[in-house]
Formats: C-alpha cells, structure tokens, sequence
C-alpha cells in the first residue's frame, strides 16, 4: 500500500509492534502538544507516537502517518519518518499538531476527514495558522501557503 503524508486508515496498515521510540525532544513536544489539545476539547485525546520504518516515506515531503491498531484499545498511533527528528521546530510543531487533529478527529467519530478538514481541526485546537512551506509541507513559519494547497492529496 502507498503512503501519502498523513494517510489515515483505520485499521491494519501496520501489524508490527510499535516499538521504536522517538527521541527525548519529540517526546517532550508531542507530549506537551497533546495535553494541550486535550484541554482544549475537555477530554483526553488517546494517540501515541513512534518512529516508522523509512521506507514507509518514500517521497520528501512524507512525514508521519496516523493510525489505528485494533490491539490498541482505539488508541491513534502517529508513525513518523525518523527523518523527522532533524527537522526545524516550525516544521515538525506544525507535522504534529496536524497528525494529531487527524486523531482527535478519529477520535470524534470523525475518520473520513479532509486533508485540510485536519489543518483546520489543528488551527481551532491550538489557534494557530498552518502554512505549507516551499516544499509542502505544513510549517508554523507565516508567509507560507494557506490553505493547504489543492494539488496535494486531498
Ligand atoms: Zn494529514
């Protein structure tokens, strides 16, 4: 099966455990993200996140994944590129904060969602504009392209 950015599928893309952590500093921003988001919508938002195999992001701007593994309870899984890691903060903060409005979204009983049904989900969680930079791909930086833009998968 290919892989877009962000697929979201509902069950059984990845079988294998989930076991590759990411580093301390992504944990940290992941973490502090999704307590935050979970405020906001006053409830927890069940997701986790792990680093994928690379050959899951076969093109550059591929980045991270959203899921769901039924041994999981319904937990979203967020697989990300370990490409990831050694991304500027504007890029990977704006990655994360729109993986896991695919969860909350998920979550809601929402799993057929939009591309940019996601960045707009991101933008009312954290009241932030989502741009997409020079390569696509989402970024805090202002000046980006916004909306998402139509080319991309929808
Ligand atoms: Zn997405």
């Amino acid at each position: 099966m290919s892989k877009t950015c962000c697929r979201t599928t509902s069950v059984g893309l990845h079988r294998r455990n989930p076991s590759r952590p990411v580093s301390l500093t992504l944990r940290a921003t992941f973490d502090t993200l999704l307590s935050s988001a979970s405020a906001f919508v006053d409830k927890p938002i069940l997701a986790d996140i792990y680093i994928a195999p690379a050959a899951d992001f076969p093109n550059a701007r591929d980045f991270a994944y959203c899921h769901v593994e039924p041994d999981w309870a319904g937990k979203r899984l967020i697989g990300v590129a370990p490409k990831l890691e050694v991304q500027k903060a504007e890029r990977v903060v704006a990655l994360l904060m729109h993986e896991i409005a695919h969860a909350a979204l998920m979550q809601m009983g929402v799993p057929d969602h939009s591309e940019r049904e996601a960045d707009q989900m991101a933008e009312a969680l954290w009241d932030v504009p989502l741009y997409y930079d020079s390569e696509y791909v989402q970024t805090l930086r202002e000046g980006g392209i916004r909306p998402r833009p139509s080319h991309l998968p929808r």
